[in-house]
């Protein structure tokens, strides 16, 4: 038989892991892994690389994956999964808004009254431009008191509010289905 080598293993570790060595080079070979640490190990890396590209080929999927897998998805709740978050988003989003409106009317009332003013005169052009965020801040613009936060603020709520409109609108019209469950 002689003495093998770790070249003469090197050399067989493919054909091995193909399973194409006769069963005596087959025996000899392991026989050498069994005693030899280097060899052991580069066929232990070997095995780990040649399971990553072999696996995707050689795993056997069940008869009904396809069918089994498009199951479960269809029973997932997707609806219920959109339903928080926009509805979370909404809330969270008002509870801000008005929050921030509260806490400016308790600090600085006299600004309050300027800002409940423009935001009257903000939401008239809006309805009268039939919205449009665009419109908002041009109209903010023109009227040269851009540095006025309470005016600012006042169109961001609006600005906001319009994307809230144009959500509802969108989920009521283009999406009537989850309209159903989200039963506004
Ligand atoms: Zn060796």
């Amino acid at each position: 038989m002689g003495s093998l080598t770790c070249d003469w293993c090197e050399e067989r570790f493919e054909p091995f892991l193909d399973d194409a060595l006769s069963a005596g080079e087959r025996a000899r070979l392991l026989g050498h892994v069994d005693d030899c640490d280097a060899c052991r190990g580069l066929l232990e890396e070997l095995r780990v690389v040649d399971a990553l590209l072999l696996e995707p080929r050689t795993i056997e999927l069940p008869e009904n994956f396809t069918f089994a897998t498009m199951a479960d998805v269809h029973a997932m709740p997707l609806p219920c999964a959109r339903r928080a978050p926009i509805a979370a988003l909404l809330a969270a989003y008002i509870a801000g808004a008005w929050s921030l409106v509260g806490a400016a009317f308790l600090i600085i009332p006299q600004h309050m009254t300027a800002f409940v003013q423009h935001t009257l005169a903000v939401t008239s052009t809006v309805l009268a431009a039939l919205g449009g965020i665009g419109h908002v801040f041009a109209h903010l613009g023109d009227r040269g008191d851009m540095s006025s936060w309470t005016t600012v603020a006042g169109g961001v709520i609006l600005a906001d509010a319009l994307v809230v409109v144009a959500v509802v609108a969108a989920l009521r019209f283009v999406r009537p289905r989850i309209v159903e469950r989200l039963r506004w």
